[in-house]
């Protein structure tokens, strides 16, 4: 079959934000494939729904009119379980699925239980590589970077070596054409995010660090000695998709760094970007910096390219639980330093945190109120819910450990879907209530740093935390009605936005 008669469908869940499926579908393009993305549901904080039975209809009515050669399902292990209740009904329409994502590439004999092909890593080359075998008919079996089926048995092949240079990369596919997102019952076409006041860009790949909780711990194992985990793109490779952004989003108001890591590409790579950047794009930056990078020269540097708003990972203020439990590097010491130099750059301030961690103890929890509270307001405080991916280093201990059973990983439990961002309607016993609503409170300039003080060593709130709890509460939605404001202000309240934050009964703790 030729190339332009190929089509290959890739549907994403619950994220119509999937980078990772608009660079495949650019890969495909390029090779002369056509394709087709669906984001199937939407995502919404805390509050992912099962699908309707109209709104599985409506893909399956679609794969059944365009009947792709291919189907691709990107997942994360939180739909592990919808993919697999999907998959067997999509090959009930005589089509063949391939499945890559992170938690494919941990497990993909689990996964080639249902699946025809897993690939592996990276997927742009293999998925190439997949489509032009099929689209000759050509034995798929020896594909590096793809798994499969073979004798009735799974055949799992040698990872690819990473991509060494990210500018070979063709841009994401943002064209309006081929995308389609099915939510509330309906199947609109269009590219979702093109009607957004905010664009997220991804400038590297891989990560210098190896927190315990993340993928990156399971995929640096996977790539050991296939080239360098840590990669990143030119400036101008990146400047080119803000371009195209900017071309393509009408109401675009602000750019946001995605990486967990931006910025930490070498001094020349930052000189070219604060050159370029405000000449080329303008328009207010956020990114998310990690504690080590911080310096007051860099800060300055890029506030002057149009920084507003940075988001720090402090994830715990205990030392013992930030080395021993999540493999951190030490540095929350630059952060408090980093609050210092920023009451006078006054850039606007998340501080990222993770609770529910099976290993914290109260000690942990109280050292974690403490160190927010030595950090100067106004400051947000986004609060995560450890989640227990399988295959991650902190997942493995906790399991030996006992502190976990199988029936807690994500691909089970898909917690994810009510708990990610913290809100206080998720069952948590008192004294974890007690401790969540003072972490809320620290970030409530209008509370008094000394009565958190106060109520932390009190031990009657402890067991009663009622009254901390309906304070935090109240303080948290007045903060959210400021931030809901400010946006608005700022033309940022979009539609999309509020569907994903808007729940009066889920609204998360900032
Ligand atoms: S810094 Fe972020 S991306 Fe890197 S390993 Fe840690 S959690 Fe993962």
């Amino acid at each position: 079959m030729a190339e332009k008669d190929f089509l290959i469908t890739l549907v994403a869940f619950y994220g119509p934000e999937n980078a990772g499926v608009r660079y495949l579908s650019s890969a495909l393009k390029k090779a002369g494939f056509k394709t087709e993305i669906i984001f199937f549901k939407d995502w919404k904080n805390n509050n992912l729904k099962p699908h309707s039975l109209k709104e599985e209809d409506l893909l399956l009515g679609r794969l059944r009119d365009t009947r792709p050669s291919l189907v691709g399902l990107s997942l994360i292990s939180s739909f592990f379980e919808l993919a697999g209740d999907l998959t067997p009904k999509f090959k009930a329409l005589g089509l063949q699925v391939v499945w890559g994502g992170i938690h494919p590439t941990a497990f993909p004999e689990d996964c080639l239980k249902t699946a025809d092909f897993v690939c592996l890593g990276e997927g742009e080359a293999t998925l190439v590589e997949l489509a032009q075998t099929l689209s000759q008919g050509r034995d798929p079996g020896s594909i590096r970077g793809l798994a499969l089926n073979q004798d009735a048995k799974p055949k799992i092949n040698p990872m690819r070596e990473l991509i060494a240079e990210l500018d070979s990369l063709e841009l994401p596919d943002l064209n309006a054409d081929n995308k389609f997102l099915i939510e509330d019952d309906k199947i609109t076409p269009g590219e979702p995010i093109l009607s957004g006041a905010e664009y997220r860009i991804y400038l590297s790949r891989g990560c210098p660090f190896s927190c315990s909780y993340c993928y990156n711990s399971i995929l640096k194992q996977k790539y050991r000695g296939l080239g360098r985990y840590y990669r990143y793109r030119s400036v101008e490779h990146g400047l080119k998709e803000l371009d195209l952004a900017k071309k393509l989003m009408p109401g675009l108001r602000r750019i946001k760094i995605d990486d967990d890591t931006a910025f930490c590409y070498g001094k020349a790579w930052l000189e070219e970007f604060v050159l370029k950047y405000p000449q080329r794009i303008g328009l207010p930056l956020e990114c998310l910096l990690p504690p080590a990078l911080l310096s007051e020269k860099l800060l300055e540097q890029l506030k002057g390219a149009g920084l507003v708003k940075v988001q720090i990972g402090i994830e715990s203020g205990s030392q013992r639980s930030s080395r021993e439990d999540y493999g951190r590097a030490a540095g929350n010491h630059k952060i408090l330093q980093f609050s210092a130099w920023n009451q006078r750059l006054k850039l606007e301030t998340v501080y990222d945190f993770i609770i529910d961690n099976p290993l914290s103890s109260w000690e942990d929890k109280k050292a974690d109120i403490e160190f927010l509270l030595k950090l100067d307001r106004p400051f947000k405080v986004y609060l995560y819910s450890l989640v227990h991916f399988p295959g991650t280093v902190l997942s493995q201990r906790l399991l030996e450990d006992g502190k976990i059973k199988p029936s807690d990983l994500e691909n089970a439990s898909h917690k994810a879907w009510s708990q990610f961002r913290v809100d206080f309607s998720y069952p948590r016993p008192k004294d974890e209530i007690f401790y969540l609503s003072l972490l809320t409170l620290t970030s409530k300039d209008f509370i008094p740093k000394s009565w958190i003080r106060g109520w932390l060593n009190n031990p009657w709130l402890k067991k009663h935390p009622w009254p901390v709890l309906q304070l935090a509460k109240a303080a948290n939605l007045i903060k959210m009605l400021g931030v809901a404001g400010e946006m608005w202000q700022n033309g940022e309240l979009t539609w999309f936005k509020i569907k994903q934050y808007g729940n009066l009964k889920k609204m998360i703790s900032q």
